[in-house]
């Protein structure tokens, strides 16, 4: 396994804008118009097999085709749930470090849940990664990759749950959605994870041309980042993980809270909204007993309208209780109340599905499990 500090894989196609591809591409002793060539079949084609690059000189391809485009990562396990609509994967990195995506289909859409680092060093502890510890940072083409696979995976016929009627033959070929949900905290890599999503939805050949409006950060609320991404003019949807309205809960569900605190990444996430137009998403594990009482629900309903209307709506989630946690999701009838109750602040909330959970699905269970 490996060990703190590890260094990050080898330079991939995936990690360089285009301009940079063409300088890795002319080191290697190849004309700069390779780097288009091959960042089409990447990108446009999602093909890494030197075989298919038919439009390449074959002497030589094998071993440029390696370097620019080095294998990242090896599947370890795949398990399939809701009918074959969800696919979990296990990722084993180039270091031993396992992390993984899941595969969800939806009438008309595809959502991604993609890791951003192998661990996390957040340490909630109603988390399963939290609870494993940080490992390192993904590069930015681990964090592609993944997207990249599943778009393979999509093609070949492997997730299932297409529903024709409901015009999906073809968005059932299309990777819609992604969203920074697996492992880790995405804007503790800040650098990789925004230079992931621009080559998410950079036009082909320079990206894989996906919409912005259908990628979503998730983060602890960590204050600094959500300002910064507020500037980088690409509007992806904030997902600000609450999971509770008052500091004092709060500082021991997501411990980062002892940093900045719930009234301060509230006004992150409305100036994101301010700077970007696009809705911030609160998150909201309900945990039983814990954090879903209708007095916080009317805290949460009061912080959130008191920062103005229409600029934000509340998914709750019943939590997935990780093993051994003396914690456990809240009773329906007490999340049906808990969902009211902030509704009738004026908030729009709507109870988040919880795929794959048969399948150790949302949160790091499944790799902890491997390991
Ligand atoms: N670090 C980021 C993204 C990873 S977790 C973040 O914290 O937002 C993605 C979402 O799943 C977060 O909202 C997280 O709080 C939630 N989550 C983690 N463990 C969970 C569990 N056991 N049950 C329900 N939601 C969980």
């Amino acid at each position: 396994m490996s060990e703190p500090g590890n260094p990050m894989p080898p330079t991939h196609l995936a990690d360089m804008d285009l301009a940079g591809r063409v300088a890795a591409v002319k080191a290697l002793g190849h004309q700069g118009f390779r780097a288009k060539q091959l960042s089409t079949h990447y990108f446009g084609h999602w093909v890494t097999d030197p075989a298919e690059m038919t439009d390449l000189p074959q002497s030589g391809r094998a071993e440029f085709v390696a370097a620019m485009l080095p294998s990242l990562m090896t599947p370890v396990r795949s398990l399939s749930a809701d009918g074959g609509a969800t696919r979990k994967l296990v990722w084993r990195l180039h270091d031993g470090a396992l992390v993984e995506s899941v595969l969800m289909r939806y009438p008309g859409r595809v959502t991604m849940c993609i890791s951003s680092q192998a661990g996390c060093g957040m340490n909630c502890p109603f988390c399963a990664t939290g609870q494993e510890g940080f490992t390192r940072n993904l590069s930015t083409a681990e964090i592609v990759e993944q997207v990249v696979a599943g778009a393979r995976m999509l093609r070949a016929g492997e997730l299932g749950g297409a529903d024709e009627n409901a015009g999906d033959t073809a968005s059932a070929l299309r990777v819609s959605n992604v969203v920074f949900m697996g492992m880790g905290e995405a804007l503790v890599n800040y650098r990789r994870a925004v230079a992931a999503i621009r080559r998410l939805v950079d036009p082909v050949p320079e990206g894989l041309g996906m919409s912005a409006r259908g990628i979503t950060m998730s983060t602890v609320g960590l204050v600094p980042g959500i300002d910064r991404l507020a500037q980088e003019g690409i509007p992806v949807t904030l997902a600000l993980s609450l999971h509770a309205p008052d500091d004092e809960l709060r500082d021991e569900l997501v411990p980062i809270n002892n940093r900045y605190k719930v009234d301060e990444a509230l006004d992150a996430a409305r100036r994101y909204f301010d700077a970007t137009g696009r809705r911030v998403s609160i998150e909201y594990a309900l945990i039983r007993g814990v954090n879903d009482q209708s007095w916080r629900a009317d805290l949460l309903g009061r912080k959130l309208t008191e920062r103005g209307e229409g600029w934000v709506h509340v998914n709750p989630i019943p939590l997935n209780p990780t093993p051994g946690s003396k914690w456990t999701a809240s009773r329906p009838g007490v999340e049906q109340q808990f969902v009211e109750r902030v509704r009738a602040h004026g908030v729009p909330t709507t109870v988040r599905d919880t795929r794959g959970s048969e399948i150790d699905g949302a949160c790091g269970q499944l790799a902890a499990s491997t390991a």
